[in-house]
């Protein structure tokens, strides 16, 4: 049975990542297309009622949806539900951390790609360092511990930028999780398609502090260390050189209304207009589906999910 549901609020983002979104040419989907936010209550009512634990809101960016604060504050309401956490690109953090804390939001993930302003800048395509840094830091301020860091890193752009990311993660007694990157298909790739993988990044960690592996992580498909000395933290999210759908319980639900098994997932069924006995029957087969997939791997091949951002990443 599905464990962790993540929920998409949003398609929308006031970022254009590289390896997310294609700079232009985005068919945004409309204010109808968009579920309402009593509509996502009700499926998440649904998912926790059927076992799972933990939610995750994530978009595009979730924070610019209007009312993120009080939609939250009812998910942070729903008996049963262990874990409420949200992905954020960190841009309006210093705004909404403290009302996100007193909402009943436990932690964030905030996506942070260089602690280079220019290489910031090229890799978001506009981002602003600083501010995310400052949204970084009222996180930790207002209590949305564990922060965790997501880094994506790209070959040749950012991946000379290990040590420095460690180095921040230390003074501020927070995580960072290296993510490797997949490749969707809204966005072209070099022909090479390249990504860095967890060995070679613990390699060069290794040259300067010294990791000891956490083995009952709460991570789910992620691997995890404490670093030495230090009240932080590094993980890694290797779907490609580590490929976990074995041991994958989540849950899709992306901001249209479709429930998806898998982020490679083909079809989805669409909730909107179910009631919760129908939206609960779709849940039963789909989590059959995915334990019939124990042996595949991910291979972003999917029309339906082509990007991290359609489908909440
Ligand atoms: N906008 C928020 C953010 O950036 O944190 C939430 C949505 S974003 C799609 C969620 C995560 O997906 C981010 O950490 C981002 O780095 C990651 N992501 C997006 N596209 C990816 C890709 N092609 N490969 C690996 N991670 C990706
Ligand atoms: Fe926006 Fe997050 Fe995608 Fe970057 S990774 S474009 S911040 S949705």
């Amino acid at each position: 049975m599905f464990k962790y549901l993540r929920v998409s609020v949003t398609d929308r983002c006031n970022y254009r990542c590289v390896y997310c979104m294609p700079e232009e040419g985005i068919c945004k989907q409309s204010h109808e297309q968009i579920m309402r936010y009593e509509e996502i209550l009700s499926v998440i009512k649904t998912a926790v009622a059927q076992g799972v634990e933990q939610v995750r809101i994530t978009g595009g960016e979730p924070l610019v949806r209007g009312g993120i604060v009080d939609f939250i504050a009812e998910v942070a309401q729903i008996p049963g539900l262990k874990d409420l956490t949200l992905t954020t690109n960190g841009t309006l953090l210093t705004r909404y951390a403290e009302a996100l804390k007193k909402a009943g939001l436990n932690r964030v993930n905030v996506s942070l790609d260089s602690l280079n302003p220019e290489t910031f800048k090229e890799i978001t395509r506009g981002g602003k360092l600083d501010e995310v840094i400052a949204g970084i830091d009222a996180a930790v301020a207002a209590g949305l511990n564990p922060v965790k860091i997501n880094t994506v890193l790209i070959p040749g752009v950012n991946d000379g930028e290990i040590i420095n990311f460690i180095d921040f993660v230390v003074a501020r007694a927070i995580s960072v999780r290296f993510i490797e990157r997949m490749p969707f298909k809204a966005v072209e790739l070099p022909p090479d398609d390249q990504f860095i993988s967890e060995n070679q990044v613990l390699a060069v960690i290794s040259q300067k502090y010294q990791l000891e592996k956490i083995d009952n992580d709460s991570f789910g498909p992620s691997s995890a260390y404490h670093i030495a000395g230090s009240g932080a933290g590094v993980g890694f999210i290797s779907s490609r050189s580590r490929p976990f759908c074995q041991c994958c319980t989540r849950l899709r639900l992306t901001a249209d209304g479709y429930l998806l098994p898998c982020l490679d997932s083909e079809v989805g069924v669409y909730v909107r207009g179910m009631t919760p006995e129908q939206i609960s029957e779709s849940m039963t087969q789909l989590a059959e589906q995915k334990s019939s997939w124990q042996k595949r791997h991910a291979c972003y091949a999917s029309t339906f999910a082509s990007s991290l951002s359609k489908i909440g990443g």
